[in-house]
């Protein structure tokens, strides 16, 4: 077995005269102006040891990174009954992606595409009553998760211009919460719905505390001897992450890495080897699909190098 420390600063190393590096999203300024030769990498492993590399300590916007832990937040809340409102189908499609909503009557393919993301909001904001509750409830939680035993890391804040930005341009997403109003699949009203999910992907944090954060699903649903959702769960939630978790790309991911991973268009992807370690990885450049062209070319290298493969024999 390769050295893990040695391994990521080679990664790390080798990125930097990587010339294709994608495009950092535009939609928003407070994106847009995130220089495009940061990376960052992060490790946690089963045995609680932490391995970082490059801008590992930098917090940026998670995004759609956020969609994970809030499905864990909406099953916690709704149970299987949130299959009745969400599907469990990679969407072949956009991220912000419309199309599907019409046939199949208000109800998304996955809940890792913005639609379904938006539902597990109106979950959660309905359970904590409206947007500022919820709001509270997940950062609540991060900071629990990517805290370490038992102290939360209250570091992790909301960027409020990122969240002011989402709400100035968000129109795709009002039109998809709207849309999915007409059809009786959100309870809340839109605009609590739309300020929970704004709010959500403008968490930031750094590679280190998304690692820490997602150790739950490669330790069978446990962090530091906590039970964060029952093995199953994990499992489930792992599933999703391997067949949507990088929306139109999923697939490409899969085969080029292997891991259940969730991206956003920060360029954040946290990826899980179950029973082994969970991964973060930083590098703002896109490509066409949204997802960091970097982060990705890492994990397949470090999945590679490590025989960390979920398709990899142990
Ligand atoms: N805030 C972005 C949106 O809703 C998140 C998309 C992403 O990270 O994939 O358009």
């Amino acid at each position: 077995m390769p050295d893990l420390a040695a391994t990521i600063a080679t990664i790390a190393a080798d990125m930097a005269s990587v010339t294709d590096r994608g495009k950092v999203a535009d939609y928003i300024p407070e994106l847009a102006g995130v220089p495009l030769g940061k990376f960052g990498i992060a490790v946690c492993t089963a045995d609680g040891a932490e391995h970082i590399a490059g801008d590992a300590d930098e917090p940026f916007s998670i995004q759609s990174v956020s969609k994970l832990f809030t499905l864990k937040l909406a099953l916690d809340i709704q149970g299987d009954a949130l299959w009745t409102r969400v599907g469990r189908e990679p969407s072949g499609s956009a991220f912000n992606s419309i199309v599907q909503l019409e046939a199949e009557r208000g109800i998304p393919r996955n809940p890792f595409i913005n639609a379904g993301a938006l539902i597990v909001a109106d979950v959660i904001a309905e359970a904590h009553d409206d947007d500022r509750g919820a709001i509270g409830a997940i950062l609540r939680f991060l900071r629990e998760l990517a805290g370490t035993r038992g102290n939360p890391d209250e570091t992790i804040q909301i960027d409020p211009r990122v969240a002011y930005s989402e709400a100035a341009t968000g129109f795709r997403n009002a039109a998809l919460a709207n849309y999915m109003k007409s059809f009786g699949n959100l309870r809340r009203p839109v605009d609590e719905v739309l300020q929970t999910y704004f709010h959500q992907c403008a968490i930031a944090m750094s590679c280190r505390q998304l690692a820490r954060a997602t150790r739950f699903l490669s330790a069978g649903g446990e962090a530091d001897g906590t039970a964060i959702v029952t093995p199953e769960r994990a499992r489930r939630i792992a599933a999703l992450m391997l067949t949507c978790g990088h929306y139109d790309a999923s697939g490409d991911f899969a085969f080029r890495v292997g891991l259940p991973a969730k991206s956003g268009v920060g360029g954040g992807i946290v990826a899980v080897v179950p029973g082994r370690a969970s991964v973060a990885v930083w590098s703002p450049g896109l490509g066409a699909q949204g997802n960091s062209v970097l982060a990705t070319l890492a994990l397949e290298r470090l999945a590679g190098a490590m025989g960390w493969s979920v398709f990899t024999p142990e």
